[in-house]
């Protein structure tokens, strides 16, 4: 149909990135999805491939980026975005988040697309305050392990709010809070695909530290319903969008010993660099401008999360090493 609105979505074979895929399908937009499937999969979006309102480009946004015809809204959402991405690419991780964002803000302003940016509550750092409100600036170690990420997130939200007040583009900034859900990558890292895994082999869960930092689980189809909403506002300011249903890691690991029958244990193991040792966003502003807040218990969330690690073929269950690296 030729009347559809059409959308540019970045990271889009990643896991936040095909949610968002499959929600603007939903809507009867025109998708079209970018990727340079570094760490995304195309597994993610291939039932899309059939449709005709959905095309795939793939393309590294940190080059030069063209899209023929026209566009009215564009989502970055392409980034390395666990800790041990950064570690294992931290260059392209720098470069997406700035160079990435530079060239994408470029197309939104000559097609004068509407632009929103996937932000995180990386740039809070290691927070002083808590919870974490928007006007909070953060406490981030420029040159530690994840000040690759944190400070090209920074810039993004600097470069997205200069050309929306220099150039009078129409920006939207989220700042995302954890998130989980089908679709993360098994092997990423990232503390809730690492126990449901380690649950699954029959091996120890691998907690950090004492285990006393605390997180605030979003589950996915919340986030996207936050982001979907924030799109549509009329706010160009940063906001949080989380769960701020606060645990420990400690308590996070039993809830998936019950969760998943394992008879393992939690071992420790030292804690990463800058790790941040709390973590809750304060969700005032998503309620008030967004009508938004999470609908979807961590209980509720995290059991349709298990199946569908469950259902993973065995031999990616079994393989633990990091997938993407070999694809660079
Ligand atoms: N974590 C852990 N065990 C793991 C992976 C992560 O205890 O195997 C901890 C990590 O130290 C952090 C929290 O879980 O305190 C969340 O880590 P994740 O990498 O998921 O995301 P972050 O919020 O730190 O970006």
């Amino acid at each position: 149909m030729a009347n559809r609105k059409r959308v540019l979505i970045t990271g889009a074979a990643g896991f936040l990135g095909s949610h968002l895929c499959d929600r603007f399908i939903k809507e009867d937009y025109h998708v079209i999805a970018m990727d340079n499937l570094i760490t995304g999969d195309l597994r993610n979006i291939e039932h899309l491939f059939k449709l005709e309102n959905f095309e795939f480009y793939h393309h590294d946004v940190s080059k030069f980026v063209y899209v023929p015809g026209e566009l009215h809204y564009i989502l970055h959402f392409a980034s390395p975005a666990s800790p041990i991405d950064y570690l294992k690419i931290p260059i392209q991780t720098l470069k997406v988040g700035s160079l990435g964002t530079h060239n994408l803000l470029g197309l939104a302003r000559s097609k004068k697309a509407r632009m929103l940016i996937a932000s995180t509550s990386e740039v809070y750092g290691d927070p002083n305050v808590n919870p974490q409100p928007e006007e909070y600036w953060g406490n981030v170690n420029p040159i530690g392990p994840r000040g690759v990420y944190d400070e090209a997130k920074r810039f993004q939200e600097a470069i997205t709010m200069a050309y929306h007040t220099f150039h009078g583009l129409e920006t939207r900034i989220v700042r995302i809070f954890n998130t989980y859900g089908p679709r993360m990558r098994l092997n990423d890292g990232r503390v809730l695909p690492a126990f449901i895994g380690q649950a699954l082999r029959g091996e120890s869960l691998t907690m950090f530290g004492d285990g006393s930092q605390t997180r605030s689980f979003c589950y996915v189809d919340d986030l996207v319903e936050g982001i979907y909403r924030l799109l549509f506002s009329d706010y160009a300011l940063p906001v949080n969008i989380g769960n701020p249903d606060e645990i420990t890691i400690r308590q996070f690991g039993e809830e998936i010993i019950k969760l998943t029958g394992t008879d393992q244990k939690l071992v420790s193991l030292p804690l990463p660099v800058d790790d941040p040792k709390q973590r809750r966003p304060d969700i005032t502003k998503a309620k008030s401008i967004l009508g938004w807040e999470p609908k979807i218990s961590r209980s509720e969330g995290l059991k349709i999360t298990y199946e569908y690690f469950k259902s993973l073929p065995e031999k990616e269950i079994l393989h633990k090493d990091f997938t993407y690296y070999n694809k660079q």
